[in-house]
């Protein structure tokens, strides 16, 4: 018998209802780009740790219900009023930063990554795991011709966090740096450490990730379950930049004392516990901490376009949007090899 489907939304979203509620796929409008706006017809979504914020309500503001999602790769779908530079059906992509007013003292100072009134997919607005979505233009980067969508999606939070802390880090070809951690940021920033031309050490936890991380471009591997990392750092002549990428301040106290004469901890991976280091750890050889944030969209273009020309990609599993609640599990289970994107 035929039914008659009155006023059916025509596309899918996985929301998040509430804080701490399960995912729900529900059906919707598709949303209208307002003013210097674009509406994007998503491909692909990755699911990032990140992500917890708005599945928990971690995020002070948050308005529910929710989509989260800022590794979003699409096509230009439609262009609100007073856009241009960019073309329907072009692939495009949104990261964590979702926007800036341009108008607030650091927008002023050009410093668009700081802004006052900084904005994330996902988080002050809905993300990618949905099939359309709607970002404001200053947001969007552009994707190269050789990266697919999937390809392309764990790159704009996890590819340029690690790329752009490294390329900002002070390190030069041939210092050693190291990368503590051998997960989703971790094994990207593996890669881009190999092709920057350092001589690079992973640092992780168990003898099995060792072949991997040799694969994936590391010239050395210290278990630390069995190795005091700092001293074998040390006699490796002491890292220059240590890229901190597991989400573990215990493991980043621990290896601050595997840091060369001037050598600097970079943060990316977080938790909310303190890193634990002494003034005198500091001073002796004028080490340095700092912390990273992923970068601008023109960052998020260098990222993919690095990695098209070097061969850098995410090892990545793959869900359909329908089992987002799966996807979101399989990540925070920590067991995932190693990035989990959304396919819509
Ligand atoms: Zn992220
Ligand atoms: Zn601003």
């Amino acid at each position: 018998m035929a039914t008659t489907k009155v006023g059916v939304s025509p596309m899918k979203v996985a929301q998040v209802p509430k804080p701490g509620a399960d995912f729900q796929v529900v059906e919707r409008e598709i949303p209208k780009p307002g003013a210097g706006e674009m509406r994007i017809k998503v491909q692909a979504c990755g699911v990032c740790h990140s992500d917890v914020f708005t599945k928990e309500g971690w995020w002070p503001g948050i308005q529910y219900p929710r989509v989260p999602g800022h590794e979003v790769v699409g096509l230009v779908d439609e262009l609100g009023p007073g856009v241009s530079g960019w073309t329907v059906g072009q692939r495009t992509g949104v990261g964590w930063h979702g926007g800036h007013d341009g108008t607030c003292l650091q927008c002023r100072r050009g410093d668009f990554g700081n802004c006052q009134n900084m904005k994330i997919p996902g988080i002050s607005y809905d993300g990618g795991y949905q099939q359309y979505m709607v970002a404001p233009v200053e947001a969007l980067t552009s994707i190269p011709e050789g990266l697919t969508d999937v390809e392309a999606a764990p790159l704009l939070c996890a590819g340029i966090t690690t790329y752009n802390a490294l390329r900002h880090s002070g390190a030069m070809p041939g210092d050693l740096v190291a990368v503590l951690g051998v997960g989703g940021l971790g094994h990207l920033g593996i890669q881009f450490a190999n092709k920057f031309g350092y001589r690079v050490v992973a640092i992780g936890r168990g003898a099995e990730s060792g072949p991997l991380t040799k694969k994936l471009g590391a010239h050395v591997y210290i278990d630390n379950k069995v190795t005091n990392a700092a001293e074998a750092l040390q006699k490796l002549g002491g890292a220059k930049v240590i890229l901190a990428t597991a989400p573990s301040s215990k493991a980043m106290s621990e290896v601050i004392d595997g840091l060369g004469p001037n050598g600097k901890l970079m943060v990316v991976g977080v938790e909310a516990k303190p890193i634990e280091v002494t003034p005198v750890q500091l001073v002796t050889g004028s080490r340095t901490i700092q912390g990273w944030a992923a970068g601008l969209p023109a960052d998020a273009e260098d990222t993919l376009r690095f990695s098209e020309l070097s061969g850098v990609r995410a090892m990545i599993e793959t869900y359909p949007l329908e089992k987002a609640a799966e996807a979101y599990a399989r990540m925070m289970s920590g067991n995932a090899q190693f990035r989990v994107v959304l396919t819509m």
